[in-house]
């Protein structure tokens, strides 16, 4: 009944146990996983599209992190342009823009973000994007960016949102999904439960970001997506509404956005 509408599947905290990890998930009743190929070298890329080939409840994106923005070079856009056509690639990212770690430096960023982008355009894909940073500019830029690159041609979902309730309505606004992570749950972060409680349902997903920010109760373990439920009944609660109803949404807006009925 859950969805996991951003895992890193792929990564290599999973080699050892991968099988053992999507059975967990199917027993919490998890039956769909969206595997982001960025994140964990741009080589990863290859391995969510072999993960999504070979499973049926797996979908993969192509693309490439800011973070590994500085590695992006004429091999790497040969190896995704290659990658992004396969099947069962249903989005692009995730991309976006860091201004808290600064692992490429700003324009570096920029610079990968707006193609990511204007990818997204050309394929008429959705694109999975991250963005965080200490001051408002991250926010601001990545919105100008996509908006300029992609015209509102296609849709995208701010993955993991941390930001202001005023940012998120201007993002629903500009046609963005919104999803929450294990971060919802965390104790100390109750400004960002009253943001998700203010949104409309229509435009939220859930998500893991496996195997990172595991939520409360699991805080410190390597998170996997059978924990998904435990942000979505999060989700619920603070919409008070039942569980089951928020999966069959934040699921349908996932189906939605990555076309997943059409893959
Ligand atoms: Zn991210
Ligand atoms: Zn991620």
């Amino acid at each position: 009944m859950w969805l996991d509408s951003h895992c890193h599947l792929a990564a290599g905290e999973f080699d050892l146990d991968r099988a053992a990890v999507l059975d967990r998930a199917r027993e919490a009743g998890v039956d769909a996983f969206i595997a982001i190929g960025s994140g964990y070298g741009i080589a990863g890329n290859a391995r969510a599209v072999e993960m999504a080939a070979a499973d049926p409840r797996v979908f993969a994106t192509v693309g490439v992190h800011p973070h590994e923005a500085v590695d992006f070079d004429d091999e790497a856009r040969r190896l995704l342009e290659d990658l992004i056509a396969r099947p069962r690639v249903v989005a692009v990212g995730e991309c976006g823009l860091d201004y808290h770690y600064m692992n490429s430096a700003r324009d570096v960023q920029r610079g990968v973000f707006a193609e990511q982008a204007a990818t997204a355009r050309s394929r008429r894909m959705p694109a999975s994007i991250h963005v965080r940073g200490d001051e408002p500019n991250a926010y601001e830029e990545l919105l100008e960016i996509w908006l300029a690159e992609t015209r509102r041609e296609v849709e995208g979902v701010l993955h993991c949102y941390t930001g202001t309730l005023e940012f998120a309505r201007r993002a629903i606004g500009a046609g963005f999904y919104l999803s929450f992570s294990g971060i919802l749950t965390f104790k100390n972060d109750r400004g960002l439960r009253e943001v998700a409680k203010a949104l409309p349902l229509e435009r939220l997903m859930i998500e893991t970001d496996a195997p990172l920010l595991a939520p409360q109760g699991f805080r410190g373990k390597r998170n996997e997506p059978a924990h998904v439920g435990v942000v979505g009944e999060t989700l619920a609660a603070l919409h008070g509404r039942p569980a089951e109803e928020v999966a069959r949404i934040t699921s349908r807006n996932a189906r939605a956005l990555f076309r997943l009925d059409d893959v």
